[in-house]
């Protein structure tokens, strides 16, 4: 496992718009959903989450047997590992929906991040134009999908701005639905 390589191409502002699309989630965690925007990077080996994600939003995460190093493009170690533990928590992108794999790590400006092994696994036709990723291969179509198999991207500022409300937003404990026009009486 010491030659595990992330490759993420990871920048704090990001000048190359070809390899990286942003999408809405949600993440289903045992204390609440959370509706994240996220970015689906095929500059990144692997899949990511943030470890202050997973405590906010009571996303359990599971130790792993051999803690491993991110590595950068470059070669030198990344603060954002080593990689201690990993979670599987259900995850939505539109219609789409799975019990995602991820690797927990220190992100710094992003809260998730799909990377090569769940492109790979869920194989999804991306127009880069369009901005719109369309799941269409065998597995997602029998076992991902419950109705449209089309996700629209969302904007980058857009996508960070939400992130920053959620990330600073306080936790609140799941309750049931709640109304802000008051409870309605169906009866
Ligand atoms: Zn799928």
């Amino acid at each position: 496992m010491e030659n595990y390589y992330a490759a993420l191409n990871y920048k704090d502002t990001l000048e190359n718009d070809n390899d990286h699309i942003i999408v809405k989630i949600q993440l289903h965690g045992e204390k609440e959903s959370v509706t994240i925007n996220t970015m689906i990077d095929s500059g990144a080996t692997e899949d990511f989450i943030d470890r202050e994600v997973c405590d906010k939003h009571g996303i359990k995460m599971i130790k792993a047997k051999n803690p491993r190093e991110i590595y950068l493009g470059g070669g030198k170690p990344s603060a954002m590992g080593p990689v201690t533990h990993m979670t599987k928590v259900p995850m939505d992108i539109s219609s789409h929906r799975e019990l995602a794999t991820f690797q927990v790590a220190n992100l710094q400006n992003q809260e998730v991040i799909l990377g090569m092994t769940w492109l790979r696994e869920h194989n999804p036709r991306i127009n880069w134009n369009d901005k719109r990723i369309t799941f269409n291969s065998k597995r997602c179509t029998t076992w991902c999908l419950k109705s449209s198999p089309v996700a629209n991207a969302v904007p980058e500022d857009k996508a960070l701005e939400g992130n920053l409300i959620t990330r600073f937003s306080k936790v609140q404990a799941k309750k049931g639905p709640t109304t802000k026009n008051g409870p309605t009486a169906n009866h």
